[in-house]
């Protein structure tokens, strides 16, 4: 991968706070230089799929009602709708109801989960598994965008295959984010674990880039986009909560305990700082 250019403004990145991190000092984009491991099985035993599943499900599934929402009154009249590397179809299945939807899964064991719900899915890569000429109204990545290494490629091949007045909707992590400042700011005193957590560093599949609203609004223009929306959601609720603290490591159970407690007292706290997850509906030019 080249860790020199930024893939927003060109300019010359720097290595952050470890030697894989890369920032640019200019719009305060940053890279991971962490390769992704799909359909390798050593990496996946690192999380416990099932007890991960349960805890995402209720905020993910909350957050792509939202989407959609903003998604439905850009384009009322439906078309046709991808969630690229659609994980267990939750926003297929939500979508389906407007749009005629399609997911698209290249992990083997979660295309056959999602396969076997009897969702609209295809196993393979954007766009390798699309049909020739196969166009979109809605193109959607969910938590997937920032682990693609060639983000310019995937966007071009995006603004392709979409048709005129075509949406791209965009959710992912942000580097303006409060949880992820408090991982930065660990680093300073030489606590990583957390910050690698974010960059899920070791994980079958890290994150290659954390951007801003403002560096992620000049890619997409850079890149034939528009930006008509954008928003931020959260990321903590109640419902799962104990699921995700309870695979986060290796916790005793009264550890486990007094962290949910924590957390849940600091939700309403936490809404009112800046959400770590953002995202951005854009318009093809
Ligand atoms: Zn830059």
């Amino acid at each position: 991968m080249n860790n020199n250019v930024c893939p927003v403004c060109r300019g010359k990145l720097s290595v952050g706070v470890q030697a894989w991190h890369f920032t640019c000092h200019s719009c305060n984009y940053e890279k991971g230089d962490l390769e992704p491991v799909i359909n390798e099985v050593s990496p996946h035993k690192l999380v416990n799929e099932t007890v991960r599943e349960t805890g995402l499900r209720d905020i993910r599934v909350g957050n792509f009602n939202k989407l959609l929402g903003v998604i439905s009154a850009l384009k009322p009249g439906g078309g046709k709708l991808v969630d690229v590397g659609c994980a267990h179809g939750w926003f297929v299945e939500a979508a389906m109801h407007k749009f005629e939807s399609l997911g698209v899964e290249p992990d083997e064991v979660v295309f056959k989960a999602t396969h076997a719900r009897g969702l609209p899915v295809r196993k393979g890569y954007f766009p390798d598994t699309l049909k020739d000429g196969e166009m979109f109204d809605v193109i959607v990545f969910n938590d997937v965008i920032e682990h693609i290494p060639d983000i310019v490629k995937v966007l071009s091949e995006c603004h392709s295959r979409l048709n005129s007045g075509g949406l791209l909707v965009l959710n992912l992590p942000s580097s303006d984010g409060i949880f992820y400042k408090i991982a930065r700011a660990f680093c300073r005193i030489g606590k990583y674990s957390y910050f690698e957590r974010l960059w899920q560093k070791g994980l079958p599949s890290p994150h290659v880039h954390y951007f801003n609203p403002k560096n992620l609004s000049d890619l997409l223009a850079k890149n034939r986009f528009t930006a008509v929306k954008s928003g931020t959601l959260p990321t903590l609720g109640l419902p799962g909560l104990y699921a995700r603290i309870s695979c986060a490591g290796n916790l005793g159970k009264l550890s486990t305990i007094v962290i949910y407690c924590a957390v849940a007292c600091a939700i309403p706290v936490l809404r009112l700082l800046p959400s770590d997850i953002v995202y951005v509906v854009a318009e093809k030019d």
